[in-house]
């Protein structure tokens, strides 16, 4: 690659160089199939099993994400996150990570070690290598690019292609929150905007700031169907809405589905919150997103099993393709599915 910028001022000290080893510094590899992680060209592994599934995210300050109430750590630790959620929703492991940054000159070192704080403890916490990156200066603004890459026996893939007709639609956790969170943030900056005097108030709120600042991947899940022998025919997770989610696996597995509004599940204290802003809870868990729950479909004969786990729920079920892509209201409407995900690109 070209040489690059050199980086910005407040880390000029360090230089380009020494920013990279501070970062890198004192990483301890965990898994077997890191032969090699941060020092050379590249990064070399050696996959135990022989299928890998590789994802990336591409985060841009003012876009994804809002530095007035996202804490850098928190940041870190949500963008490892929501990359590992995606290596799970193939059924694999995630194993490494790769992290690239460019930073702007209103980043202090502190501000960036903060956003390594939260990366490394993703990796942390969910046994995944740092391998590698690249680090740039940048204009304006925070970019952050992270790649990560999982391993899975090739005949436990799950792809969102496989659901069938007759399977039950399963969903973990609960949904909408993450929304809800959201909307508090964006309310409580727009009040602290027009009167800085105004301290934000979050009481009550930690269930919704949490899933909105710091959600979790279903590695969980992933495991107990493991343990339990279950492989799911499809899977996919959460980030758009389950409305968006829902129809991506109904189109590319050319089937229709059934949800039951009384059977998905929504936090009260989303739910309360929904009400306090005039939001159905509904339109939170529909065209939301940010859930990173796994939303999978297995054969009706599993049904005992899996509702065997509390953090199960099953909202539904696969149809023929010929009786459409429907949510049955808890009133016995059918609403039929359209995608209404949030779209950056739409912002443009
Ligand atoms: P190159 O010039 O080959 O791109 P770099 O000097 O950018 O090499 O990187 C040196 C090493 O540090 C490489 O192993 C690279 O993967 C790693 N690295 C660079 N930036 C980051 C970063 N932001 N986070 C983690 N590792 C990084
Ligand atoms: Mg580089």
């Amino acid at each position: 690659m070209p040489k690059k910028n050199k980086i910005p001022s407040s880390l000029a000290q360090l230089g380009e160089f020494g920013l990279i080893e501070h970062l890198t510094k004192n990483i301890k590899i965990k898994n077997e199939s890191t032969l090699k992680g941060v020092g050379d060209d590249a990064a070399v592994l050696e996959p135990r099993e022989r299928t890998m599934v590789v994802t990336t995210d591409l985060l841009l300050e003012g876009i994804h994400f809002n530095l007035i109430y996202t804490p850098l750590k928190h940041l870190g630790y949500k963008a490892v996150v929501v990359n590992l959620s995606d290596v799970y929703a193939m059924n694999a492991s995630p194993k490494q990570i790769t992290v690239s940054i460019g930073i702007s000159g209103k980043f202090t070192l502190e501000s960036i070690d903060a956003l390594y704080e939260g990366i490394k403890l993703a990796c942390d916490r969910y046994n995944v290598d740092l391998v590698g990156g690249d680090t740039s200066s940048s204009v304006t603004g925070l970019a952050i690019s992270i790649t990560a890459l999982g391993e899975v026996e090739k005949e436990k893939l799950v792809y969102r292609h496989g659901a069938r007709s007759n399977d039950l639609i399963c969903v973990s956790g609960d949904l909408g929150a993450a929304y809800l969170g959201l909307q508090l943030l964006e309310r409580e900056k727009s009040l602290f905007e027009g009167d800085p005097s105004i301290n934000p108030d979050f009481l009550g709120h930690d269930y919704v700031l949490e899933r909105q600042l710091k959600p979790e991947a279903r590695g969980d899940i992933i495991d107990w169907l493991r343990e339990k022998g279950l492989i799911p025919n499809s899977m996919i997770d959460i980030s758009d809405g389950l409305s968006s989610d829902m129809l991506h696996i109904c189109k590319s597995s050319k089937v229709g589905c059934s949800i039951y509004q009384e059977k998905i599940p929504i936090d009260q204290t989303a739910a309360t919150l929904a009400e306090e802003f005039l939001i159905d809870p509904l339109t939170a868990v529909m065209n939301g997103g940010e859930d990173y729950e796994l939303l999978f479909t297995i054969p009706l004969e599993h049904h005992d099993v899996v509702t065997s786990n509390p953090d199960i729920h099953v909202i539904g079920h696969i149809t023929n393709p010929n009786e459409g892509i429907n949510l049955i209201t808890s009133n016995g409407n059918v609403i039929e599915l359209t995608a209404q995900g949030w779209n950056s690109i739409s912002k443009l």
